[in-house]
């Protein structure tokens, strides 16, 4: 080990700690606020709202997305809501509850400090997105409405019907335009960071490519924020929208910042199903689903029946059968994996034999068509569109898929990584969900970091180091400018025969074929290989057609993959080496009796941050113990 992994968490009581911290962390005088610019890089929900909240404080705020516009951001597609301990349906949730429900949902993977911190804040959010006026689904008396979501026994989701995620980035993204118009915030869409640039170990500023132009400049800060979202599309396919990446958080990793947990990765139970070679996304049906429709399939192998002519005594209802206490809304690691097993078995249906039915007969018979409609019109839409069938008449049939990852950048509890001065918020950084996240708390997370978290630490980092003067004529500006041109050089002057999509495709393939939703070590050890393997030829056969001074989309595209192609081979070496199961990380050697994950708390009770060793080298295992003082570590059991 040779980082100094220290998380600097806060002494005191678990519910004192962020208060006590506030007042402890120093602040940056009003007038010298605007003496400092921190860059952010990400405009979804997490950067979008760091962006705004820094701004409104006073700091001049650059923020860069690859999208057109910050409206874009990935985020938007969240569809099924966020967690708050509101507790307005008065059904026993509080604080701790939320707290104990990430804590436990993430197998006892996550710092007790960061989830309370999450769980306390998920209230000021609402209170803040309401004030800006989303527009959260009420119930008939004013108050707002609530859903549950898998991992919880209480109703504590918010949501705007099927699209919490684009109304929520509405709000942000008034925010972050009110600072622009204010002149303390300046927008660079259509712009992508390709580095990240230390000046006498901090961070200070980063390299771009406008991705119009193919111009290569570079921004040099005080302080700099990643928010730039998960890195799922390793996978290939994913609900995660195409143009997700994972290179500016790859980048920072190799300048010097460590990577944790790469290979928690999150494999949602409710997705349309692969139909096809000609994929290259896959569909999510929303969590929230599960309220209301039932999971099952044929009691039988091969029973090709229509769903409707399937008697009520000829199916299994397996999560309500494996788990009564929370049945069909079981988590998504457990969830997913009985859908796996039970298509293993021969039970699955559709085309493919890959798919379970979610079906919503008995909900329709119970509260009429019209209260599913408004309660999921628009997923029930979303569904036809895609499979031509009609969910109303004939149940769904889903599938897991990749969705999220809990793997990031490692950072402490101010949200600062291992390079001093860049702070990772959002999806990009590893922080509160463990090993398996659960629904509905990556908003609250993405928000609660950039609202509340980030302009707080952001500042205490400002206030207690003195930095000098650096602008973009620095000659390590100068070198890393260099060195990314010459990286597009490359990519280019390669010329081989093969797309970058087909590359994609198969590390893809081998990602999910190895390192999905079960993993063991023969099977890890072949992918290592192979990984290794296709990224050579990647860097012998690519094709990447067009130039570097235009719109490029290619050359986008290559840039990415060969980072993935990297950060692959790095989720299967953390995989091989957590010999435990934990969460959505199912090792075969590590299992209960009854097929469940059997965690090794002696052996693996912490948080691995991998830092980069130099091309070539293996990467060096870091590790950050987890120290529990609140919680019991017990076995995760929904049954
Ligand atoms: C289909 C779907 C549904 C979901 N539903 C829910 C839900 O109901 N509830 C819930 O809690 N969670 C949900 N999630 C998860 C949640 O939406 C995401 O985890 C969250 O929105 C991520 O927010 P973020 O701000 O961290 O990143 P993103 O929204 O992905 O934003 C990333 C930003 O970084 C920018 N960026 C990335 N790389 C670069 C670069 N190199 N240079 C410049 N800019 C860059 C992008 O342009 C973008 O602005 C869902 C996820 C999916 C896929």
């Amino acid at each position: 080990m040779t980082l100094q992994l220290d998380a600097r968490i806060p002494t005191g009581p678990l519910a004192q700690k962020w208060d006590k911290h506030r007042f402890e962390m120093k602040l940056v005088n009003p007038a010298n606020k605007r003496k400092n610019t921190v860059i952010v890089v990400g405009s979804g929900l997490a950067g979008g709202a760091g962006a705004a909240a820094m701004s409104e404080l006073g700091y001049n705020v650059k923020c860069f997305c690859f999208q057109d516009s910050p409206r874009r951001a990935h985020s938007i597609a969240a569809q099924g809501g966020i967690n708050a301990a509101k507790n307005y349906q008065n059904d026993g949730d509080s604080v701790y509850r939320l707290f104990y429900d990430t804590i436990k949902g993430g197998d006892f993977r996550s710092r007790e400090a960061n989830v309370y911190r999450l769980a306390e804040l998920s209230v000021n959010i609402i209170d803040q997105c309401v004030a800006q006026g989303v527009p959260f689904a009420r119930e008939y008396g004013g108050l707002l409405a609530n859903r549950s979501f898998g991992g919880a026994q209480v109703s504590r989701t918010f949501y705007a019907r099927g699209q919490t995620g684009q109304q929520l980035l509405l709000g942000a993204y008034q925010a972050l335009e009110r600072q622009i118009k204010r002149g303390g915030l300046t927008m660079y869409p259509r712009t992508e960071m390709l580095d990240l640039v230390v000046i006498d170990g901090k961070a200070r500023g980063i390299v771009t490519r406008n991705l119009v132009t193919g111009k290569i400049d570079s921004h040099a800060a005080e302080a700099v924020v990643l928010a730039t979202g998960g890195y799922g599309n390793v996978f290939f396919l994913s609900t995660n929208a195409q143009g997700s990446n994972a290179t500016a958080i790859w980048r920072a990793y190799k300048r010097g910042a460590a990577f944790a947990n790469p290979c928690f990765t999150q494999i949602h139970p409710t997705c349309i199903p692969v139909s096809g070679e000609y994929q290259s996304k896959l569909t999510l049906m929303s969590e929230s689903l599960r309220n209301d429709g039932r999971v099952w399939v044929p009691r039988v192998t091969a029973d090709k029946r229509d769903p409707r002519q399937i008697p009520e005594s000829e199916r299994d209802y397996f999560l309500e059968r494996k788990y009564p206490s929370f049945g069909n809304l079981a988590p998504r690691d457990i969830a997913s994996r009985a859908a796996k097993e039970v298509c293993d078995e021969g039970r699955g249906v559709g085309e493919t034999g890959l798919g379970v039915y979610l079906d919503f007969a008995d909900a329709i018979k119970r509260l009429g068509r019209g209260v599913i409609y408004e309660r999921y019109g628009n997923l029930f839409e979303m569904y036809q569109r895609i499979t031509d069938e009609n969910p109303y008449e004939v149940p769904m049939r889903i599938y897991p898929a990749v969705h999220y990852t809990m793997g990031g950048l490692w950072v402490d509890y101010n949200l600062m990584s291992t390079i001093a001065g860049l702070h990772v918020t959002g999806e990009a950084n590893f922080s509160d969900h463990g090993a398996n996240r659960l629904g509905a708390s990556a908003l609250m997370q993405g928000l609660a970091d950039g609202y509340f978290v980030i302009p707080n630490t952001v500042g205490d980092y400002l206030a207690s180091n003195r930095m000098g003067k650096v602008d973009t004529s620095h000659p390590e500006f100068k070198a890393i400018e260099a060195q990314v041109a010459e990286r597009t050089r490359q990519l280019l002057a390669i010329d081989g025969t093969r797309t970058v999509m087909s590359f994609h495709r198969e590390l893809g393939k081998i990602m999910w074929d190895y390192c999905g939703m079960s993993r063991n070590e023969a099977g890890l050890e072949t992918a290592l290989a192979k990984v290794r393997d296709l990224r050579q030829q990647f860097w012998n056969d690519v094709n990447v057609p067009g130039s570097d001074a235009e719109l490029n989309q290619a050359l986008e595209k290559a840039g990415r993959v060969s980072d993935f192609l990297e950060l692959g081979e790095l989720m299967i070496i953390d995989a091989l080496h957590r010999k435990e199961s934990c969460g959505a990380h199912f090792r075969e050697e590590s299992q209960t009796p009854d097929g469940e994950a059997l965690r090794d708390d002696e052996n693996f009770a912490y948080v691995a941050a991998w830092e980069y060793a130099g091309e070539g080298k293996a990467p060096i295992l870091n590790k950050e113990p987890l120290g529990f003082e609140n919680v019991k570590l017990s076995r995760r059991s929904y049954r």
